[in-house]
């Protein structure tokens, strides 16, 4: 079926596995690899729609769990979906809701049908099946929707990764027999998820299980959960290794320049993260030196850009020292003003990963970057 090919690739690198493409969703073309910022509740905290449209964003994260308790997905398809009840143009990628369950919810109970689980807002009852997972996001007119899985922690023993894994598969059977019988004209792409913890084996035997499903994209889950970061690189180069050339990679949870740099050597085409609008909040900035922390006294006096070298509105407009006493007063501007250099500092290095990539040049842009990068002692 061609309409679910989405995936065209542009260049490959060739001393590592990244690569440059892009993605045919039904909110238009996002280039590869790219960075989706996330918005929780249906917007990027501290971040308009006309602020992401201008930094250059064509791709956000809404979670579904959050959507699904408030306002509710039945409230939002009455809106017309995300698209509608936001009035963001670009795309949306919808997670499962499962993520959150199992790291928010006070009480959940996995069986094979799904999970059964209390809200964390007031203790209500819920049951999220792999089917129920797709038509959340189907009401929610998603452009990218995630299916259910079973993600495990870094240690769990074999036995339990292995009755994730093999959840995880029998569950994206489920979820792509309800995407295909329920879609109709709806042109949103369903993506499966490998799993398989931190076992070579499992991890084979789940993307070989996840591949054969023909998903138009899929995601690595089951990274960043804690392991050491050789650990991850270990298992995130190994298991994009073993997807198919002509699909979207995906890998949930990257969000620093260290993690995105190695996702790209990875192969991999699409990430996303809070960690730089939640840290943003929180007063760390990302700068070509490294980050730094606004608070610190060093800053009281300094009246220079944020970033010299970032030519985006904060950095050209603004001061350190400035921006440090608005984050000292607790602003509402500052989280603002901190968001969209985070956010437009993130979005730049990935125009330059993907300009280096198309030059043949990625290898040597990456060390150079992080040379620069891990340069200052704070
Ligand atoms: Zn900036």
């Amino acid at each position: 079926m061609s309409q679910d090919r989405i995936f065209t690739r542009t260049a490959v690198d060739t001393t590592t596995a990244a690569r440059t493409g892009f993605i045919d969703l039904p909110h238009g073309r996002v280039r590869t690899p790219v960075f989706m910022p996330v918005g929780t509740n249906a917007t990027v905290k501290a971040a308009s729609k006309e602020t992401l449209e201008e930094i250059g964003f064509e791709i956000i994260l809404a979670n579904t769990y959050h959507l699904y308790l408030r306002p509710g997905h039945e409230l939002i398809a009455k809106a017309g979906g995300l698209h509608g009840f936001t009035r963001w143009k670009g795309n949306f990628l919808t997670d499962s809701g499962g993520f959150q369950v199992f790291s928010l919810a006070p009480f959940r109970k996995i069986t094979d049908e799904g999970v059964k689980f209390r809200s964390h807002i007031d203790g209500s009852e819920h049951f999220l099946s792999p089917e129920k997972a797709v038509d959340v996001q189907m009401a929610l007119k998603s452009d990218v929707l995630m299916q259910l899985d079973v993600c495990t922690e870094y240690g769990v023993s074999e036995k339990e990764a292995s009755s994730a894994s093999r959840l995880t598969t029998e569950w994206a059977r489920k979820s792509k027999d309800r995407w295909l019988s329920a879609r109709g004209d709806f042109r949103g792409s369903l993506f499966g998820i490998v799993q398989g913890n931190f076992s070579r084996n499992l991890r084979t035997q789940s993307a070989q299980e996840i591949s054969s499903f023909d998903f138009p994209g899929i995601a690595i889950g089951g990274l960043s959960v804690g392991e050491p970061f050789e650990v991850f690189c270990e298992y995130l180069e190994f298991t994009s290794s073993l997807l198919p050339e002509d699909k979207p990679r995906y890998v949930m949870g990257i969000g620093t320049p260290e993690y995105i740099l190695e996702a790209v050597a990875a192969g991999i085409d699409m990430f996303d993260c809070v960690f730089p609008t939640r840290t943003a909040r929180n007063g760390l900035l990302f700068t070509a030196h490294g980050p730094i922390t606004i608070k610190n006294a060093k800053y009281v006096e300094d009246f220079s850009p944020l970033d010299s070298g970032c030519g985006c509105r904060v950095c050209r407009e603004y001061s350190r020292s400035y921006l440090r006493h608005l984050f000292k007063e607790k602003e509402i501007l500052y989280a603002m003003l901190a968001t969209y250099h985070n956010l437009a500092f993130l979005h730049d290095l990935i125009l330059k990963i993907r300009y280096s990539i198309d030059c043949g040049e990625f290898d040597r842009f990456r060390k150079d970057f992080l040379a620069a990068y891990h340069s200052r002692t704070e």
